[in-house]
This record gives C-alpha cells, sequence and structure tokens, in this order.
C-alpha cells in the first residue's frame, strides 16, 4: 500500500507542477468557470464537441495541487468521450473521492485518476478533486461560442 501511495503522490505533484492540456482553446466551443471558495480553486475548462464526443479538452486556472492534477487527469481520461461516457466516469470519480477507502472496485476505468482516491480520507479536499467536473458538466451544458484571445 505504501508503494501505492508514493506512487499516487508522484502523480499529483507531476500533474499539478507539468499540467497537460493546460491551455485555451479557440474557435467554437463550450466553457465554464469554476470557483472553489473554501480553498481558493479557479478553473475554466474549454470543450470542442463533435457531436456527442469530446474532441478536445483544456483547461486554465489556478489553485491547490489536488485541483490541478484532478484537472490535468480528467481532460486526459476525457478525451473522445461521449456525454453518456462522461456521465458515467464521474459518477464513478466522485464515488471514489467520497467513499472510505477499499469500498471501490471501478479504479480501472478511472485510469490513472486512481491517483486521487486517497482524497476520500480528507473531506474537505473533495471539493477540490470535483472542481474540474463540475465545470465541465456546466461547459457541457453551456451554449457553443466564438472564442478569441485577439
Ligand atoms: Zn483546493
Amino acid at each position: 500500500m505504501d508503494d501505492i501511495r508514493s506512487l499516487y503522490q508522484e502523480v499529483i505533484l507531476d500533474h499539478s507542477k507539468n499540467p497537460r492540456n493546460f491551455r485555451k482553446l479557440e474557435g467554437k466551443i463550450q466553457s465554464a468557470e469554476g470557483f472553489n471558495p473554501l480553498c481558493g480553486d479557479q478553473i475554466t475548462i474549454y470543450l470542442q464537441l463533435e457531436e456527442d464526443r469530446i474532441k478536445e479538452i483544456t483547461f486554465q486556472g489556478s489553485g491547490c495541487a489536488i485541483s490541478k492534477a484532478s484537472a490535468s487527469l480528467m481532460t486526459i481520461q476525457l478525451e473522445q468521450k461521449t456525454r453518456s461516457e462522461v456521465e458515467s466516469l464521474f459518477q464513478k470519480f466522485h464515488n471514489m473521492v467520497t467513499s472510505p477507502s477499499g469500498s471501490n472496485s471501478d479504479f480501472q476505468d478511472l485510469g490513472k485518476l486512481a491517483a486521487l482516491s486517497g482524497v476520500s480520507e480528507f473531506p474537505m479536499r473533495v471539493k477540490c478533486a470535483t472542481l474540474a467536473w463540475h465545470t465541465l458538466k456546466a461547459a457541457l451544458q453551456s451554449k457553443t461560442e466564438t472564442v478569441s484571445t485577439e
């Protein structure tokens, strides 16, 4: 268990220091902003959908290591997923970070997001870990807009 723990910590540190997909999307996109006042985490999720499937997903923001790593890992895991697949992964992720360790059997679908399973021992951190997901849901429901940095 200790080996797994240090491996998980490495994944979280790596993704919080070098977040993947950390950029703005342009063109016809959907986006939403999220804020976790408990910790001060801020995030913006950018989405490009192709019919019902996520073609590209990126984010920007600032916050604690958990919120950044969670967003980074989420964008990797959700690329090319459909809305219903996103919904089911969110359920599994939410269960993982809110239920006491050992009661979850769905880790494999979550890929590297399993690195965040330790969050269930720190209830104050659950909102940090789920902020990206709640923001993603808002982005999925938002209207398509054309964003430009010009
Ligand atoms: Zn946080």
